[in-house]
């Protein structure tokens, strides 16, 4: 198995957020992860982009300590503190959304750190709703509050925006903008969809059969616009590699 030690070595930079090192994982005799390396810093925007099937989520699996049970080798560094965004937002039915967003937390605060988490992704007002009576933006709201709340130093994204339609996307990316640069939390996020990468990531990597086949550094502005020629560029360039 990787070893995982959930803290990062003494020897790795205080600017390394994560490191992964010659991972290697398998299912059976399919060779899923093949000797990959990856560093990410803290306060950086990483994107993961690669076919489906390529890997992914069984990175973010094993980055978020959830691989268990399959067998590998390597070393995954992490910070103490790690929360994890799925594509489908993951909230409990029987728990209101404030709960949802508290709970397992401690402390005499907890609940006003709650109300101040779901006013920032925009759903103030909304603390007593159920689940099932929000949008599926809503719910991803929710989730990322529930992230937020905990103030990770990694937040780790599989799809977040995958199930959304293309007008809640776009919402749902300023909202995740606005939210790091608030917190500086080092990112993570695997998508398959090229202009969500640009849109959002300092850096993206690409992903082929368990290998890193690119990784491209975005030096665009914080407003980014599809049209501009940069933009056009690096589509082009990722395309190549997918
Ligand atoms: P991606 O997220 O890039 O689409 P995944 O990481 O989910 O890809 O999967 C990579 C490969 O590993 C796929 O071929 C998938 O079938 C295989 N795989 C993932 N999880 C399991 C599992 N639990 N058991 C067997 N094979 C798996
Ligand atoms: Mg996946």
């Amino acid at each position: 198995m990787a070893t995982h030690t959930g803290r990062l070595t003494a020897e790795a930079t205080a600017r390394t957020s994560v490191s992964v090192h010659q991972l290697n994982r398998s299912f059976g005799d399919h060779q899923v992860l093949n000797g990959l390396d990856l560093t990410i810093h803290a306060d950086e925007f990483v994107a993961i982009l690669g076919r489906s099937g390529s890997g992914k989520s069984t990175l973010l699996r094993a980055i978020a300590g959830l691989d268990h049970d399959v067998t590998g080798s390597g070393a995954i560094d992490t910070p103490d503190s790690v929360s994890v965004v799925f594509q489908d937002a993951r909230l409990l039915p029987w728990a209101r959304v404030l709960d949802n967003v508290i709970l397992g937390l401690g402390g005499p605060d907890t609940t006003t750190r709650g109300i101040e988490a779901l006013a920032e992704v925009g759903l103030a007002g909304r603390e007593r709703a159920w689940p099932t009576e929000l949008s599926g933006g809503e719910q991803q709201r929710v989730a990322l509050a529930r992230s937020l709340v905990r103030a990770p130093e990694l937040l780790l994204a599989d799809e977040p925006f995958g199930a959304l339609d293309a007008l809640t996307r776009i919402r749902m990316h300023d909202l995740l903008r606005t939210l790091c640069v608030r917190h500086r939390p080092a990112v993570l996020l695997v998508t398959h969809d090229v202009d969500e990468a640009i849109d959002l990531a300092d850096r993206v990597v690409v992903l082929d059969q368990g290998r890193l086949a690119a990784d491209i550094t975005v030096r665009l502005g914080a407003d980014r616009d599809h049209a501009d020629p940069e933009f056009g560029r690096l589509r082009a360039e990722l395309l190549g590699h997918l």
